[in-house]
């Protein structure tokens, strides 16, 4: 992709409205834009890292046997009745209503649409387990959407929902879920903990998060330092324990010390058990011929909160250092005096068609602009590789490379066995 064709508005400085790193990170290097409260456009270079998230997930989730499906996100009021959640939920949920003055929400979640298409569809145990997922855009009207993409009222979430035949096979889904789970923030190259919580207004028996450690982030969990014991202190508060009372304590499972950190939850799985199937009536008929209530799942990624919490665990002062599983670019050719000089487009052109020919995902920076406006745009976005071809070029026929992380090198630029070892590397 060239530069000058990308829409791809950097700035120097954040908006004042930015309060996290990774939100005025976001904006500067013109990843999305506010529409309204909670609302936002991602911008091409945004949407890039998006879909490496969720091409992640997709993967992960495909591989554990999953099946994806598409829900609406339009759901009729009649369904969230029968869970009794058209009360419950609150202003949190964005009511509307069609030309016939029917009864609708934008959906924050999707138990009742899913539960409404098994009970309808699957009859006997022997189709079961089933575990169905999607990656779609959910609404929620949140009292204090901020942070960019981080809190927002619409984003993007992988929900998952199982339906298994009892308790047992519901904890095999359950792990088999967290393991999937593990495996995404590994590939994705996150510092994270699993962590007991509360079920919340989803309801059910027993749930974890999945917690990307950073300062921002919105929640307090208290870890041992030594076992993998972790809490999030929500739970405590709800059982009225004081958390002052942990810290620097030994651990409740007897391994090592307490430690108070801040968490961004990136996951959420529950084990529901029955409670949306039997208000809902989802019944298999067992191996005896009977009526049997269906044993529920459920689990979500926040997709979108993910771009901006790998930002919030890998930056610098001069901007993103992307994890290499999920930049928006691998390389960018940084061409000086690509527009008036011959050698340096046609070098710059070649190694350009190249690198993609190889696979690699490149941009060419052909604007007109100098070495200092190029090469800070590029660390404010977070390119992991950038091979310069300028005077050096011209003068002893040498590219320079330039890792993200900063380590740098003269090369050859027929030698792209010796620039891609380099760009593994770093
Ligand atoms: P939170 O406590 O942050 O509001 P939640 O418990 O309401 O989260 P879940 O209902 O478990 O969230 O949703 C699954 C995942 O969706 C969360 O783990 C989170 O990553 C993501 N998510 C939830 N609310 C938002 C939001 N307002 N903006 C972006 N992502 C969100
Ligand atoms: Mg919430």
């Amino acid at each position: 992709m060239l530069f000058s064709k990308i829409l791809l508005p950097t700035l120097k400085d954040a908006p004042q409205e930015a309060e996290v790193i990774s939100h005025k990170l976001m904006l500067r290097a013109g990843m999305v834009r506010k529409v309204a409260s909670g609302i936002y456009t991602w911008l091409p270079l945004g949407l890039r890292v998006l879909r490496k998230i969720e091409n992640i997930v997709r993967e992960e989730m495909d591989a554990s046997g999953a099946q994806e499906v598409l829900m609406p996100m339009v759901q009729p009021k009649e369904l969230w009745q029968e869970t009794n959640r058209w009360e419950k939920m609150g202003p949190e949920l964005l009511r509307l209503q069609d030309r016939h003055e029917r009864d609708f929400c934008l959906g924050p979640t999707h138990e009742e649409v899913i539960t409404d298409l098994i009970r309808n569809n699957v009859k006997s145990y022997k189709e079961l387990p089933i575990n169905i997922y999607q990656i779609q855009t959910k609404f929620r009207d949140e009292v204090r959407p901020r942070y960019g993409v981080m809190r927002g009222r619409e984003f993007l979430m992988k929900d998952s929902y199982s339906f298994n035949a009892d308790e047992a096979c519901l904890e095999e889904t359950y792990q088999k879920m967290r393991n999937t789970y593990k495996t995404v923030l590994e590939r994705i190259g996150l510092d994270y903990k699993i962590v007991s919580a509360d079920s919340g207004s989803i309801g059910g028996d027993a749930s974890e998060e999945f917690h990307v450690l950073a300062e921002t982030g919105e929640d307090t969990i208290a870890i041992s330092d030594s076992s993998e014991f972790a809490i999030n202190t929500e739970l405590l508060l709800k059982d009225g324990e004081d958390i002052s009372s942990l810290e620097g304590k030994p651990s409740p499972d007897g391994n090592g010390t307490i430690q108070i950190k801040k968490g961004i939850e990136v996951g959420h799985i529950f084990q529901l058990g029955k409670v949306y199937a039997e208000d809902m009536k989802a019944n298999v008929l067992n191996k005896e011929g009977k009526a049997s209530t269906l044993h529920m799942g459920c689990y979500g990624i926040g997709v979108s909160r993910l771009v901006a919490a790998a930002i919030e665990q890998n930056n610098d002062d001069k901007g993103i250092v992307w994890p290499h599983g999920i930049a928006p670019f691998d390389i960018n050719i940084i061409a000086i005096g690509y527009e008036k000089d011959q050698i340096i487009s046609e070098a710059a052109d070649s190694l350009y068609a190249e690198l993609i020919s190889m696979g690699y995902e490149v941009i060419l920076d052909d604007r007109k602009d100098g070495y200092g406006t190029k090469m800070k745009d590029s660390e404010l976005m977070g390119i992991p590789l950038n091979i310069i071809i300028g005077k050096q070029f011209i003068e002893n026929n040498e590219i320079e490379l330039k890792a993200r992380t900063g380590e740098s090198s003269s090369n050859d630029i027929g030698d792209t066995k010796t620039i891609l070892d380099f760009f593994k590397n770093k």
